[in-house]
Parts: structure tokens; C-alpha cells; sequence
């Protein structure tokens, strides 16, 4: 009897410890690369970026595995059509400031199209401007249950496809984009009826564009960046 109730605790902490270590195992694969990934950040080099307009080499302080936004915006060098995009932010708390003040920054997609970075815990702005919007066209659904507040790391992981044109240069198709943050997904293959959002390289729409990250003033840290480009 005792031997039995023995043996069923034993199986009941193994069994415990084993979804313990599956738990900690599978947290720790998420955000990993896959082997296709083009390695944007990887936590120490930021030699894939240059600083945006005068190309010269990226210059955001690089400290414990993060960048931080410091002298300008910066796109990557390699250019890309149709991609699949992770990378995580931090966001400073930052009290006195308000509204788009308040830990601003953005990632451009194609240098054009602004998922918007922003500290929006319990911090409103207008419409289309909170973290998770496609800045100026959609505010994120599943607000409530992405956001986070300062000081915690978050991930979006971005699906884009570009606009299509024809022979002619006629658009077929706008840009489209789904955009999970912290693993919920906040838009479903929107469309962007837009070339550029404010604030955006801009360029011809027909050709492909780097990755930009916005410097709005504000000590945002980027970590983990990655890209898988689609056959498009
Ligand atoms: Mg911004």
C-alpha cells in the first residue's frame, strides 16, 4: 500500500520535472532562428545596418545582447520583396511623457510601411498610432491581450507580401501584412492601400525595400533580429 502510494508520487515529480524541462525547452525555441534566416541582430554586430541618408555605419550602443536607439534611424543593406520577420523590443518607462512621447520608435517594412513601437500601457494616442498599429491605417486587434507594460521584452513577428504591379506597372495588389505581438496575432493579412506611411523612405513600390528601425527620441533596445525572405 505505502509502496504504492511511494510509486505514484515518484511518477507524479518525474512526470512534473519532464513538463517542466518541455515547458522551459519550447520557451526557449520560440524567436529561434531557422536555418534560412538571414541573421539581422544577433545581439553583438550591427553590421547589417547603416544609419538612414547618409549610409554611414550604424552607431546604436550595442550592450548585453541588445541595441539601443541612439543618432538617427537605421534600415538594413539588404533589400527585400516578401519576408517573414521576428525581432523583440524593450520599452523604458518613461512617466512624464505622453502619448506618442512616451518609448516611440517603429519598425519600417520595406523601409515604407510603420508597425508602430510605442509604450501604449495605459497610455492612449490617437487612432492607428498605439503599439501594434499599421501606423495611420489599423489599429491592432487583440490589443488587450498583446500589450505589456515598460521595462519587459516583447516579439513581433511580422508576414509580409508586397504590393504586385504588372508588366505595365499597373498595381495588381496593395502590400499586405499579419503581425503577431507577444504571440498574438493582431493583424490577418491587412492590406496597406498605401505606398509609405509617415515618416518613410518611401522609393518605388515596384522594388524592394530594407528593414528600418525608427529612432523617435526615445531608448528603445532591439534584440534577436531575423528575416526569412519568400520566393515571391
Ligand atoms: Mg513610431
Amino acid at each position: 500500500m505505502l509502496q504504492g502510494i511511494v510509486l505514484r508520487v515518484a511518477c507524479c515529480v518525474l512526470l512534473s520535472a519532464g513538463l517542466v524541462v518541455f515547458y522551459v525547452k519550447a520557451a526557449e525555441e520560440k524567436g529561434k532562428p531557422p536555418k534560412d534566416a538571414v541573421i539581422l541582430f544577433d545581439g553583438k554586430s550591427t553590421e547589417a545596418w547603416v544609419h538612414r541618408g547618409s549610409k554611414k555605419p550604424c552607431e546604436w550602443v550595442v550592450k548585453d545582447g541588445y541595441m539601443e536607439v541612439r543618432g538617427g534611424d537605421i534600415h538594413t543593406k539588404q533589400e527585400f520583396t516578401d519576408f517573414q520577420l521576428h525581432l523583440e523590443f524593450w520599452l523604458p518607462a518613461l512617466p512624464d511623457k505622453q502619448g506618442q512621447g512616451r518609448a516611440n520608435s517603429g519598425v519600417y517594412l520595406q523601409g515604407r510601411y510603420e508597425i508602430q513601437i510605442l509604450d501604449s500601457y495605459m497610455n492612449n494616442t490617437y487612432k492607428a498610432g498605439g503599439c501594434g498599429a499599421i501606423y495611420g491605417i489599423k489599429d491592432p486587434d487583440n490589443f488587450d491581450k498583446a500589450v505589456r507594460p515598460p521595462g519587459q521584452w516583447n516579439t513581433y513577428d511580422i508576414t509580409f507580401r508586397a504590393p504586385r504591379f504588372d508588366r505595365a506597372g499597373k498595381r495588381l495588389e496593395w502590400a499586405r501584412v499579419t503581425v503577431f505581438w507577444n504571440g498574438v496575432k493582431i493583424h490577418d493579412n491587412v492590406e496597406i492601400p498605401t505606398d509609405n506611411t509617415t515618416a518613410g523612405m518611401g522609393g518605388d513600390p515596384k522594388t524592394p525595400g530594407p528593414i528600418m528601425l525608427q529612432d523617435h527620441g526615445s531608448p528603445v533596445r532591439y534584440r534577436n533580429i531575423w528575416i526569412v525572405p519568400m520566393k515571391s
